[in-house]
């Protein structure tokens, strides 16, 4: 027994002297074994993390190894229900069960139980325990290096995948930010930018800077539901105005999943990509609704379709948030656009409504100074003008004259030929004496009745003479028939006027009531002394 012993021990020490890893050194202690004691069974269970658990066996399938070693099947009847038996065991010994001797040895390592070999050999076998104190004191020694390293090896992998997830995370989180910063600046971009299109361009164009998207488009709807471009981007990544561009809402994936579930995007991966409609390749896409309230007012489009970048997790919340801002900044504008609108609409009313009332003034004006039937200046121009001529003439030492004229007979003009003929007289009369003196200056009016004016602003006593003269000659041309007039020379009955006149310089001394009433003095002397004439009253009377 003693030489078999001895070249068990000199085999196994050769062989496991090359041997470099646990594995390969349980295995061939095992085939030794069964080559040396005709062994039948063997099993090698150690404490791993307090818990039992087998790292070989051999059994009639042949030898097993386990690493890392697994806790003992149950199935594994008789070993699992003596586990405990086991491992309370610190010497070696040996039973008897069944056919088998079964050798029981203790591995120690440091004075350490660290686990138990348990062999099962045939009960005519002579091994003993003692034989297997070297092989014990060799597996101890194997295994627990085999389990420091292994563990070692573990927390090395570990700590290594741990790094490379924080230093992954780490980067996902810097860029994260870059990307919160970049939307940062391109929000303030957009507040400073008060034109749609200028707006909607830097969306485009610094969002995909920013935000590193590939190709990015804007669309907006309109109230009957088509989509119109504003910027996009082509197929060699530039921006470019793309408000040519006019379609349907296209009745696909991400129009029901965005508009008809109101989700504020929509991704999808291995989708074919398009420009101008046409497929241009392949990646993944997103759109992005824009929304007023509940209301979607367009969406944009992103697409990797230049570098094929990979979606990444953090794209869904950036995006989202993108679509949230131009959203904003759109209606804004809108907004804006329509206050315009409104704005001009409104000076444009009041434009045109200050024209017509500057028109209805002007009528008013005229209509309250000019007399309603005979359609010359009234009464009251001619209160406000002698007023006014009187200071002027005054300040200067200017002459002013005026005439008085009186439609003589008139009463029974109407009596005879009714009301509406002695309308119709009057105004002939104005019509045509008031183109006697047509001077700058000069104003002829309706004084009341059938009386009328001629002031004369600057003219002298002889030019106002002149000027009685050219209006009797005027009646006496225009000659309207007065047909009921007795006259005795039987010249035919005309109409006539009889006219008073004076000129006066004014001064500190005199005033216009006195004046006016020296000149109707006239006047009633020319009545007097037989009508159709005139009588001149000097002043100094
Ligand atoms: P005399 O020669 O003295 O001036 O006599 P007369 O009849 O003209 O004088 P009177 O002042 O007595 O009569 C003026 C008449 O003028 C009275 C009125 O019927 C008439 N008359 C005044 N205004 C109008 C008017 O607007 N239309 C018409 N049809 N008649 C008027
Ligand atoms: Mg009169
Ligand atoms: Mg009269």
């Amino acid at each position: 027994m003693n030489a078999q012993i001895s070249s068990f021990y000199q085999t196994v020490t050769k062989q496991c002297s090359n041997a470099h890893s646990l594995r390969t050194i349980c295995e061939l202690v095992c085939r030794n074994l069964i080559q040396s004691f005709s062994i039948n069974h063997l099993q090698l269970i150690i404490k791993s993390n307090n818990e039992w658990k087998l790292l070989l066996e051999l059994n009639s399938k042949g030898i097993q190894y386990y690493f890392p070693p697994t806790i003992i099947p149950t199935a594994n009847e008789y070993y699992y229900k003596n586990i405990h038996y086991y491992a309370n065991k610190t010497e070696a010994s040996i039973d008897i069960f069944k056919n088998y001797r079964y050798i029981l040895v203790p591995l120690k390592y440091h004075a350490k139980i660290i686990g138990h070999l348990t062999i099962a050999a045939p009960l005519t076998s002579t091994l003993q325990p003692k034989h297997l104190t070297i092989l014990t004191a060799l597996l101890a020694t194997e295994i627990t290096a085999g389990l420091i390293k292994q563990t070692t090896k573990s927390h090395s992998l570990s700590r290594k995948h741990a790094e490379k997830e924080l230093l992954s995370s780490k980067e996902q989180q810097q860029s994260l930010l870059n990307y919160l910063q970049g939307m940062h600046e391109i929000s303030f971009q957009l507040w400073r930018s008060n034109i749609m299109k200028d707006m909607l361009f830097i969306a485009v164009d610094e969002g995909k800077k920013r935000l590193n998207i590939d190709r990015m488009a804007i669309f907006l709807f309109d109230e009957q539901q088509k989509m119109h471009g504003t910027f996009g981007t082509d197929i060699q990544g530039n921006t470019v105005d793309e408000f040519y561009f006019h379609s349907d809402i296209p009745n696909q994936w991400f129009a029901s999943k965005t508009l008809k579930d109101k989700e504020y995007i929509a991704f999808q991966e291995n989708t074919p990509l398009y420009h101008d409609l046409q497929q241009i390749g392949f990646g993944w896409s997103a759109y992005i609704a824009l929304w007023d309230e509940d209301t979607p007012i367009g969406w944009i489009a992103c697409d990797n379709l230049l570098t094929g970048q990979p979606l990444r997790n953090y794209h869904h919340q950036l995006l989202k948030q993108y679509g949230f801002i131009v959203s904003q900044h759109i209606l804004r504008l809108q907004a804006a656009d329509t206050l315009i609108k409104l704005n001009h609409d409104l000076e444009q009313r009041v434009q045109s409504r200050t024209k017509a009332l500057n028109k209805a003034n002007e009528q008013l004006q005229k209509l309250s100074r000019i007399d309603a039937l005979t359609n010359i200046a009234n009464r009251r121009v001619y209160d406000e003008t002698v007023m006014t001529e009187w200071r002027r003439a005054n300040r200067l030492g200017l002459p002013l004259s005026l005439l008085i004229l009186d439609i003589d007979n008139f009463k029974t003009y109407n009596d005879k030929l009714g009301h509406a003929a002695g309308d119709q007289c009057l105004k002939t009369i104005a019509a045509v004496l008031s183109k006697v003196e047509r001077r700058a200056g000069t104003l002829f009016a309706r004084y009341g009745g059938e009386e009328f004016v001629l002031l004369l602003p600057g003219q002298d006593q002889q030019a106002a003479v002149n000027n009685a003269q050219r209006l009797l000659n005027a009646m006496h041309k225009i000659a309207l028939p007065f047909p009921c007039l007795e006259l005795n020379n039987n010249a035919p009955a005309i109409v006539t006027i009889s006219i008073g006149v004076s000129t006066i310089i004014p001064s500190q001394t005199t005033t216009y009531d006195a004046f006016f009433k020296h000149v109707d003095t006239a006047l009633y002397q020319a009545k007097a002394e037989g009508k159709d004439c005139f009588r001149v009253l000097s002043p100094t009377l």
